[in-house]
């Protein structure tokens, strides 16, 4: 992976076959706990990062449920309210009543996470839970619930399994940490070669 990106820019945090068991294992601790739920379960997506973990954990679980997503905005240092989130594109479905299970990619400050669960519990369902794939939980600015986390995440940049630089690397299988983030930031298709063309 080295050579077209120049050494150590790019390496793989947690390879395929280690987040296929992982899943597994959350779909099935998540099934377990949702047995008394009242009727299908909503998994609830955060567009677009958590697109890869959501299709590979419901095809890992065989209990009916519904699948619905949320896709959010945030600001962070910018001259708008930092730290503010909105709501780009909103449910389809009436979570009331409904165990509802939110399904992250990563939570690094928690700024999403908090939003989403308040903005979903405003709306009187009968439980909420998150399931993430990797909490940066060094970064944590807001401490929130977080049920389900498949892996603890070094304070890295990554892409790959959903996880994107501006729009690269989702399809990428792995999740890859960036070491220079500077080079990527410079050239945004810094890694396509090295992570596509199997160097
Ligand atoms: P939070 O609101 O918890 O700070 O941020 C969550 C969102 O930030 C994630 O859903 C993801 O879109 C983005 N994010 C945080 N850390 C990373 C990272 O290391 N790589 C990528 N690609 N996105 C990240």
């Amino acid at each position: 992976m080295a050579s077209r990106s120049g050494p150590g820019a790019a390496e793989i945090l947690i390879g395929r076959h280690d987040i296929s068991r992982r899943v597994h294992e959350l779909a099935a601790q998540l099934q377990a706990d949702l047995a008394t739920a009242a009727g299908p379960p909503i998994l609830v997506g955060v567009l677009k990062g958590s697109t890869l973990f959501l299709s590979d954990l419901v095809r890992a679980m065989d209990i009916d449920v519904a699948v619905d997503f949320m896709s959010i905005s945030s600001y962070r240092s910018t001259v708008a309210q930092p730290g503010s989130v909105r709501i780009i594109k909103d449910l389809d479905s009436d979570v009331t009543g409904r165990d509802v299970v939110i399904v992250e990619d990563i939570v690094d400050t928690g700024l999403t996470l908090n939003y989403l669960r308040q903005t979903i519990l405003q709306r009187g369902p009968r439980s909420v839970r998150a399931v993430t794939l990797l909490n940066k939980s060094v970064r944590r600015i807001v401490p929130v619930p977080l049920e389900y986390v498949g892996f603890d995440a070094p304070d890295v940049f990554v892409v790959g399994y959903g996880l994107d630089f501006q729009g690269n690397y989702r399809n990428v299988p792995d999740i890859i940490a960036v070491r220079d983030v500077a080079r990527l930031v410079e050239n945004p298709r810094l890694l396509v070669g090295p992570l596509f063309l199997g160097d």
